[in-house]
């Protein structure tokens, strides 16, 4: 699988926890749906579908790099700060923002933690 953002291969990282695929040039990650939903939960924060958040379909996002159809970009938290690209069709997630810097697999989950908290926070 290609990186949405810079077609370059992705880089599968897992462990016993959770499997993710990461780009080593851009540092976005992609994860399954059901992996992530499986790393909020345990995290003590409701599943995705809880988490709100609104499409917008005037931004551009990449394809999907299972399925080639273009991903749509969903917003939420503080003033719609945050965003995750999506896919309709095998609702894969594409991380492209606040992960930056984050080496180990445990430091990005921690980041996917800490992003969807602030995606999950309707305060002003
Ligand atoms: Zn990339
Ligand atoms: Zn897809």
């Amino acid at each position: 699988m290609d990186c949405p953002k810079c077609a370059v291969e992705l880089e599968q990282q897992d462990d016993d926890h959770i499997a993710l695929q990461r780009c080593g040039q851009c540092r976005g990650v992609w994860i399954d749906v059901a992996e992530l939903n499986r790393v909020l939960l345990r995290h003590n924060l409701p599943g995705l579908e809880k988490l709100g958040g609104k499409p917008n379909i005037e931004e551009l996002a990449g394809q999907c790099p299972q399925c080639q159809v273009d991903l749509v970009v969903i917003e939420g938290g503080p003033r719609r700060s945050q965003r995750y690209d999506t896919c309709e069709s095998c609702g894969g997630i594409w991380l492209g923002q606040g992960l930056d810097g984050e080496e180990s697999l445990a430091a990005m989950v921690d980041g996917i933690v800490v992003f969807f908290k602030k995606f999950g926070s309707m305060a002003a």
